[in-house]
Order: C-alpha cells, then sequence, then structure tokens
C-alpha cells in the first residue's frame, strides 16, 4: 500500500519527525516535497474488511499531530487454482523433525522482515526484478497437488535454466545465506525501511551474509534445490513480517519513494524512537 501524507509547512516550527503505524508494523515516511512524505506499507495476504493506518508528525516545538485513516480493503479473490502433478513424495506427511525445521526456518525469515525495520530505507532507484524471464506462476494464486487444493503460492516463480543468473533486486545488505528443507539454497536481502527480497532454489549462491549488495548485482545461480520439481527462480518480499508481493515493490518505480539525498530522512529518528 502506498501511503502520502501532508503536513502545513510552518517556517517557524518545522517537522522534526513523521512516523507511522499499518497493519503492526512501523511506517517509514520520506520526505518528497515541501508538506509531503511518502510511505510504502503491507497488507496481510487474504486479510478483509478494513484496516487502520496512523501517522504522527512532530515539530521542533515539541507539538505533535496525529491522522488515522481507515481503509476499506477489496475483497479477496479466491485463488486460482494451477494444477501441479507432481510426484506422490510431494504430498506424503512431513516427519515431525521435519516439520520442526521448516517451523525454524520460516521463524528465522520472519525475524530478518522484523529487522529490516532497524536501518533506514537503502535504495536510491526502483526495485528490479531479478529476471528478465517469463513469469510462470503468479503470487497468490492457489495450488492443486495431485488435484487437492493445497496453501496460496507466496512469492512469484520466474522461468530459468540451471545456472543462469539471478540478480539483486535492489541495494540492500544479505541477511541470510543457508540451505532450507522446502525454499533450497535461499538468499535473503535486508533493504531497511522494512523491506525484504528473498531468493529460492539456486544451484549455487555468489554473496556471503553482511555483503552490501548493488541493485541488479549477481547475487546467485538458478537451481532446483530444496523441494521443487524442476529449476526456477522462486522471488518473495517482505515488509516487515508480513508476506508482500514483490511485484508491488517494482511497481512502486523509480521517484515516488527513494530515499533521498538532497534532504536529510527522518527515518534514523523515526525507528530510534521506537
Ligand atoms: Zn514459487
Amino acid at each position: 500500500m502506498r501511503l502520502t501524507l501532508r503536513a502545513p509547512v510552518s517556517h517557524a516550527d518545522s517537522i522534526v519527525s513523521v512516523h507511522g503505524t499499518l497493519a503492526g508494523e512501523p511506517l517509514h515516511f520520506m520526505y518528497s516535497t515541501a508538506g509531503t512524505w511518502h510511505a510504502i506499507g503491507g497488507v496481510p495476504v487474504d486479510s478483509e474488511g478494513s484496516l487502520v493506518g496512523s501517522a504522527t508528525i512532530e515539530r521542533a516545538s515539541g507539538k505533535t499531530e496525529t491522522a488515522r485513516v481507515r481503509f476499506v480493503l477489496p475483497k479477496v479473490p479466491p485463488p486460482v487454482a494451477q494444477p501441479l502433478a507432481v510426484d506422490s513424495s510431494f504430498t506424503k506427511p512431513l516427519d515431525a523433525a521435519t516439520t520442526a525445521r521448516i517451523n525454524r526456518e520460516n521463524e528465522r525469515a520472519r525475524e530478518i522482515g522484523r529487522r529490516a525495520h532497524d536501518r533506514p530505507p537503502m535504495w536510491t532507484a526502483s526495485f528490479l526484478k531479478p529476471r528478465t524471464s517469463v513469469i510462470t506462476s503468479e503470487f497468490g494464486s492457489g495450488r492443486l497437488f495431485n488435484g487437492a487444493l493445497t496453501t496460496r503460492h507466496l512469492g512469484v516463480d520466474f522461468r530459468g535454466a540451471m545456472g543462469e543468473p539471478v540478480r539483486a533486486a535492489n541495494r540492500g545488505v544479505v541477511a541470510l545465506v543457508d540451505n532450507f528443507f522446502l525454499a533450497g539454497n535461499v538468499v535473503y536481502i535486508d533493504h531497511g525501511g522494512g523491506v525484504v527480497t528473498a531468493y529460492f532454489h539456486l544451484s549455487k549462491t555468489l554473496v556471503a551474509v553482511g555483503d552490501t549488495v548493488k541493485r541488479g548485482q549477481e547475487i546467485g545461480l538458478v537451481g532446483n534445490t530444496g523441494r521443487v520439481t524442476g529449476p526456477h527462480l522462486h522471488w518473495a518480499a517482505r515488509y516487515g513480517a508480513i508476506t508482500v508481493n514483490p511485484l508491488d515493490l517494482v511497481a512502486l518505480g523509480g521517484h515516488w519513494y527513494v530515499s533521498s539525498t538532497s534532504r536529510p530522512s527522518t527515518t534514523s529518528r523515526t525507528s530510534a524512537a521506537r
């Protein structure tokens, strides 16, 4: 979700910080033009009804003003089922140890999302798709395993042959490189401002935890590691703990929500205040 805050400009009592929340996650407002601030927020998949967002501005005098907005969410369409015939080993229940491993790995991914709020947004240009190839499975589509509808697909799949390049969607710091049961060889990039992108099923990873990667940098190679039927790239994104459609980051474009170097952002104040 894109949020725009307009606050009356007062030269006598300037704005020193802007912060807010939506769906339990902090918002990182960035200065745009005089009196205008932009933020992005995540909406949990399958949430219906309404969400309340809030923003508070603090002025130099210490005076604060808070705005609250109720957003009515569109009805979530039922998943479009994609038939997928797989070996029966994919539909057998997993043993307790494997289930515990998957839960631990999911928790690590959520924790990386939460920590991405601790640094200001690092990007200065739009998000890129990690591959230019065809998308073979959209975000949110239903999953049919041998005729039975299971969960929604919480990422975007790109076509790819073994060893083809996978690129970082934007500037960020590598937060995790590991081998997960479902996702195989993974790279998670913390872009700051609550945003994380993740790249699954890689045959090879080309970066290490702590590396700062450039937008478009090659970070791994397409593979078929983890629980998959063939080589492809599964691309996922989070806003904090919320899984979001990574193509929505691409759709933000190049100018609407980027770190500005021409004027100090309030984000560091905002996170310090939490
Ligand atoms: Zn996928």
